[in-house]
C-alpha cells in the first residue's frame, strides 16, 4: 500500500502565527483566548495545558489579557472588551484583516455587503460584527431569499473553496442582472493551495484521510472536495480514529490536513499507516508463501 501526501496540507503560517503568539503572551501574563483560537481540539488542548484559558463569552474572561483569535474579530466586540479595562491581543491573520479591509472599502464605495460563508461562524461574525446591513449567502436558496439593490459588494470568509465561491457570484448576478455585482477574492492562498492539492490527491488515490477538528470548516471543506473524486473518504482527529477496515484492497491511500492541524499529529497519522501496510505487506507475503506451498505439494 502506497501513501502519499497531498503537495500542501496542515497548519497554514496563520495559525501557526497565532498560537505562537498565544504561548509568548501566556509565558509574561496570565492569558484567556476569546473562543478556539483555532478549529483543531489537539492545538486547544496543549494550549490549555500550558495554563491558557478559553473563555467562549467575554463574560467568562477573568485575566487581565484576553486573545482575539486568528478568525478575528468585529472592532465593536474589541472596544466592548477594552472598555471593560481589558488589554487585546490580536491574533487576528493578516488574510483575514485583508477580507476585513475588502468589507471596509466596499461599504465606502456604497456597495451592499454580501459575504460568503458559514453564518454562524467566528470569522463571519468578525467580519459582519461592524455592518449595518449585510447578507449572507452559502447556498443557492441564500441567493433567492437576498433583495434587490443597485449595487452588490461580494466578499467570502477566507476559507470557502474557491469554486463554490465563484459559483454563487454567478448566481448573483444572474438573479440581479440589473445590478452592479463587484467581487473581490478574499479567498486565503493556502487555503486555495490544500484545496487544488486536494484535487490532485484524491484523484489518484484509493482512499483518503483528511485530519482536523470536528469543528473546522475548512476541514470539512477538504472532506467535501476528496470526495467529489474519491470514494473512500475518512475524516479523523488524530491516529485514534483510524481503522483498518477502511483500507481493505487499498492501494494508494492519501492523507491531507485542515490549517488548524499540527505537524505532529499528521506524522501520527503517517506512521499507523504505514505500519498498517506494513503488516499487510507481511500477511499478502505470508498468503502468498502458503499458496505456493500448496501448489508444490499437489
Ligand atoms: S486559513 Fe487562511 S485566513 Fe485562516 S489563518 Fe490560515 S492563512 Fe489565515
Amino acid at each position: 500500500m502506497k501513501i502519499v501526501l497531498a503537495e500542501h496540507l496542515g497548519m497554514c503560517f496563520g495559525v501557526k502565527d497565532a498560537v505562537a503568539l498565544a504561548l509568548e503572551t501566556a509565558r509574561r501574563e496570565p492569558l484567556t483566548i476569546l473562543g478556539d483560537l483555532v478549529h483543531n481540539e489537539t492545538v486547544v488542548a496543549e494550549l490549555r495545558a500550558r495554563g491558557i484559558r478559553v473563555a467562549q463569552q467575554p463574560a467568562d474572561i477573568n485575566t487581565q489579557t484576553v486573545m482575539v483569535t486568528a478568525h478575528g474579530a468585529s472592532e465593536r466586540a474589541m472596544n466592548e472588551t477594552r472598555g471593560r479595562g481589558l488589554n487585546v491581543v490580536e491574533a487576528t491573520c493578516p488574510l483575514v484583516h485583508v477580507a476585513h479591509r475588502a468589507v471596509a472599502q466596499l461599504v465606502r464605495e456604497g456597495f451592499h455587503p454580501v459575504i460568503i460563508g458559514k453564518r454562524d461562524h467566528v470569522e463571519m461574525r468578525g467580519l459582519t460584527g461592524d455592518l449595518a446591513a449585510f447578507g449572507v449567502v452559502l447556498f443557492e436558496e441564500d441567493v433567492a431569499k437576498l433583495g434587490e439593490r443597485p449595487r452588490f459588494g461580494v466578499v467570502a470568509q477566507t476559507t470557502q473553496p474557491i469554486d463554490r465561491v465563484r459559483w454563487l457570484v454567478g448566481l448573483i448576478r444572474n438573479r440581479f442582472p440589473e445590478s452592479e455585482v463587484r467581487f473581490v477574492d478574499t479567498v486565503c492562498q493556502p487555503t486555495k493551495q490544500r484545496q487544488n492539492a486536494a484535487i490532485e490527491l484524491a484523484q489518484k488515490c484509493d482512499a483518503v484521510v483528511v485530519i482536523g477538528g470536528t469543528h473546522s470548516n475548512n476541514t470539512h471543506e477538504l472532506v467535501k472536495t476528496c470526495s467529489r473524486f474519491c470514494a473512500r473518504v475518512h475524516h479523523v482527529r488524530t491516529a485514534d480514529d483510524l481503522r483498518e477496515d477502511w483500507f481493505v484492497r487499498a492501494e494508494t491511500v492519501g492523507i491531507t490536513a485542515g490549517t488548524s492541524t499540527p505537524d505532529v499529529v499528521i506524522a501520527g497519522v503517517e506512521l499507523w499507516l504505514k505500519n498498517f501496510a506494513a503488516r499487510r505487506a507481511v500477511q499478502t507475503n505470508q498468503t502468498k508463501e502458503i499458496r505456493e506451498l500448496a501448489f508444490h505439494d499437489a
